[in-house]
């Protein structure tokens, strides 16, 4: 037998491990300056609340979820994004009700999608959104574009595009669309299956295309912009002040649809630039969406929010020789020499642990050198050698690692003395 991890999913191993646990805590640290709370639900769903929430034209729908039917013949779907089970939650739990408006959500976790591996593509990779719920002013668009934004200048990147559009309201779509069937249908015949059938159910889904992304008809499509109504383009206008005021940059990008089918108003990406990425150059996007709550059963609550995902931030971050500072921060490793100091290595491990000071000690019964050597490997600050003589005395020389230096302490004094000078 020779068991593998399962197509597009990853291992995370010790050393990497350091690296996730810094992210999802500078993560933590925002949403709470931000007032953010957490939410947690289900890895699964029942299929139809993705189906309408996401939307059935999407690819997300069509090709990419893991459906299942379970053995009381329900038919579920382990979640491939975030919004719809913070929505339905939100209608389950008449958070609508709350005296505190917007309600501002975020969450972690896994999502599972059926794709293609490559660079920064998984079948299960994990995410990081946010949502406000039960509000329309474009201040808190600001807000969480905002937020996104800080997450990865906190951890140092730079080489960041904000990408926004607006998708405007209703009757902006329905006129759109119009154009867009009109635009599309003369030369239906040279694009992909997909998109043939997209031109009647959901035209904007053809300008999200892949495949046929480089055909001359896409660059000529009418753009969503020109025909955004007048309290569309108002509200559009008034996100791009808050953005200014914020002093984040951006660039309009009139083309930009976002891959779900709920998105209306805002519309934004973020992008790397720069070299060192490869060809997926997209670490997050969201958009408001004002209709969802509705549709899954709630009254009329307008809400935006985003998702990224921690790999594609790891892999940026990466590619930009950005090292986190996870530090390795063993404070203490006991070396033991013999059966009586090997009591006591365990005696004194454990009550360095119990005062916070992070101990660790040899369980091979190794060679003095041999442990010194694991002391060296794990980083250790301070290290001490406990053999017959130490336990004669009742004493230790702490060897502060770093600079060689060392100095004779008294067992009783042991843990107040690491904890002054670490
Ligand atoms: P793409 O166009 O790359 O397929 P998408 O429109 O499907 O993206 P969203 O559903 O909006 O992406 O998800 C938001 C973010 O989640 C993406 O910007 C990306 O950072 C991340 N993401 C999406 N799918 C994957 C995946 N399969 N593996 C890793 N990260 C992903
Ligand atoms: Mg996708």
């Amino acid at each position: 037998m020779n068991f593998k991890v399962p197509k597009g999913t990853q291992d995370i191993l010790p050393g990497q491990s350091e690296k996730w646990q810094y992210v999802e805590r500078v993560i933590r640290d925002l949403c709470e300056k931000y007032r953010y709370n957490e939410i947690r639900t289900p890895m699964f769903e029942s299929t139809e609340l993705f189906q309408r929430g996401v939307g059935d034209t999407t690819d997300i729908v069509q090709k990419e979820m893991y459906t299942f039917t379970d053995k009381g013949n329900r038919s579920l779907t382990l979640r491939p994004e975030g919004t719809a089970s913070a929505v339905r939650a939100y209608v389950e739990h008449k958070m609508f009700g709350q005296a505190d408006q917007p309600v501002k959500l975020y969450y972690t976790g896994p999502m599972f999608r059926y794709e293609r591996q490559q660079a920064g593509r998984y079948r299960q990779f994990v995410q990081f959104g946010v949502e406000a719920i039960g509000s329309a002013d474009p201040a808190i668009d600001a807000e969480v574009m905002a937020l996104a934004m800080d997450v990865y200048t906190t951890l140092g990147l730079s080489d960041l595009k904000l990408v926004i559009n607006s998708l405007g309201d209703k009757d902006t779509r329905d006129a759109h669309r119009s154009a867009l069937i009109e635009h599309f249908t003369p030369v239906v015949g040279e694009l992909c299956s997909d998109c043939q059938s997209r031109l009647e159910k959901n035209p904007l889904r053809i300008l999200d295309c892949k495949v046929d992304a480089k055909h001359p008809a896409m660059a000529t499509a009418p753009a969503l912009t020109n025909y955004l109504t007048d309290s569309s383009a108002e509200y559009f206008t008034k996100v791009k002040q808050y953005l200014d005021v914020l002093g984040i940059s951006y660039e309009v990008d009139p083309n930009l649809v976002r891959g779900l089918d709920y998105y209306n108003h805002t519309a934004f990406e973020i992008m790397i630039t720069g070299e060192g990425f490869g060809s997926i150059t997209t670490l997050c996007g969201g958009g408001r969406y004002n209709g969802l709550v509705e549709d899954i059963g709630g009254p009329e609550s307008p809400g935006i929010g985003f998702a990224l995902s921690i790999e594609r931030l790891l892999l940026a971050l990466e590619a930009k020789n950005i090292e986190l500072a996870t530090g390795n921060n063993l404070e203490m490793y006991v070396v033991a020499m013999g059966e009586e100091a090997k009591l006591k290595a365990v005696e004194l491990v454990s009550s360095f642990r119990a005062k916070g000071i992070s101990a660790d000690m040899d369980y091979l019964d190794r060679k003095m050198k041999a442990q010194m050597k694991a002391a060296d490997r794990a980083n250790a600050k301070f290290v001490i050698v406990l053999g017959e003589s130490e336990l004669e005395e009742q004493a230790v020389n702490v060897k502060t690692m770093e600079t060689g230096d060392q100095t004779k302490v008294e067992f009783g004094q042991l843990v107040q003395y690491v904890l002054e000078n670490k």
